[in-house]
């Protein structure tokens, strides 16, 4: 099967620092290991995570949807928008 020039999207990860809890949830359900908790303290005295790979990040949103604290989003990288949805036909 071909793809065209469909290329991988990625995402980009933001982490609101001060709502997190430190729970981790994130980092362990995050399939390509992009994320990990930091040795800092944010103010509540929690270890928030902090995209260590964001190249991996590949735009799945499991973080996102697991997140008790809503304290971390991803957007879609706008540079691996695929082909496709530019009106090109893959071959
Ligand atoms: S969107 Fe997916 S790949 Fe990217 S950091 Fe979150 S869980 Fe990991
Ligand atoms: S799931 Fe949310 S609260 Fe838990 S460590 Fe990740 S960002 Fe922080």
């Amino acid at each position: 099967m071909a793809f065209g020039n469909v290329k991988n999207v990625t995402g980009v990860v933001t982490i609101n620092w001060n709502w997190c809890k430190g729970c981790g949830f994130c980092v362990g359900f995050c399939p390509t290991k992009a994320l990990t908790l930091s040795t800092e303290y944010n103010a509540k005295g929690y270890h928030p995570p902090y995209a260590k790979s964001p190249e991996k990040c590949h735009y799945c949103m499991y973080c996102q949807m697991i997140c008790p604290e809503f304290s971390i989003f991803v957007t879609r990288n706008d540079e691996t928008e695929d082909e496709t949805k530019k009106g090109v036909t893959p071959k």
